[in-house]
């Protein structure tokens, strides 16, 4: 499967692109920028979780693509509340983005025609999910731990990892915020 990877904002933020099914996991900073430039037109956005370097461009993608936007229900104050984040102190806003569906623990959700094993891992997050493509064996986190901040930089590709946990190798593609 065609995974196309974007890098975006202050934190080094990765979000997904599959061309074939239109579907876009996370909107960091500047992805709006990247999907007009690539040319690629989103369908649906899938938000790993509601941390702001993730869903920086939500609402602008949404109004310049007319996607449906889904995350889990406990990211929806962050996601709604104007100025939720600058009452966490910190000096950036984000454009709210209200949920077009509310994704939950899943063994199966279909998306633009890819079924996805969803899993809650709200660990990082209130509300963070994973996504697994298993028939092509795609897996989407929203955020791993590395010992280093720079891993970040490492591993660009983050985030979705093509994983073999059968025998278990990796593609070596790992995570990241
Ligand atoms: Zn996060």
């Amino acid at each position: 499967m065609q995974i196309e990877t974007h890098t975006g904002g202050i934190f080094d933020t990765n979000c997904f692109f599959l061309p074939a099914h239109g579907i876009l996991i996370d909107a960091p900073q500047t992805a709006l920028a990247w999907l007009k430039k690539r040319g690629f037109r989103v369908s649906t956005l899938l938000l790993t979780h509601a941390h702001i370097d993730h869903v920086w461009d939500a609402a602008a993608i949404r109004r310049e693509h007319g996607c449906r936007v889904g995350y889990h229900a406990d990211g929806t104050e962050m996601l709604t509340v104007p100025g939720y984040f600058k009452r966490l102190g910190m000096n950036w806003e984000i454009e709210p983005v209200s949920a077009d569906f509310l994704i939950e623990e899943t063994p199966k959700l279909t998306v633009e025609g890819l079924d996805f094993r969803v899993l809650l891992v709200p660990g990082h997050c209130p509300g963070s999910l994973c996504f697994l493509e298993e028939k092509e064996r795609i897996s989407s986190a929203a955020t791993c731990f590395f010992p280093a901040a720079s891993a970040a930089r490492i591993c660009p590709a983050a985030i979705i990892s093509s994983c073999s946990t059968a025998s278990g190798k990796n593609s070596g593609r790992s995570a990241t915020t």
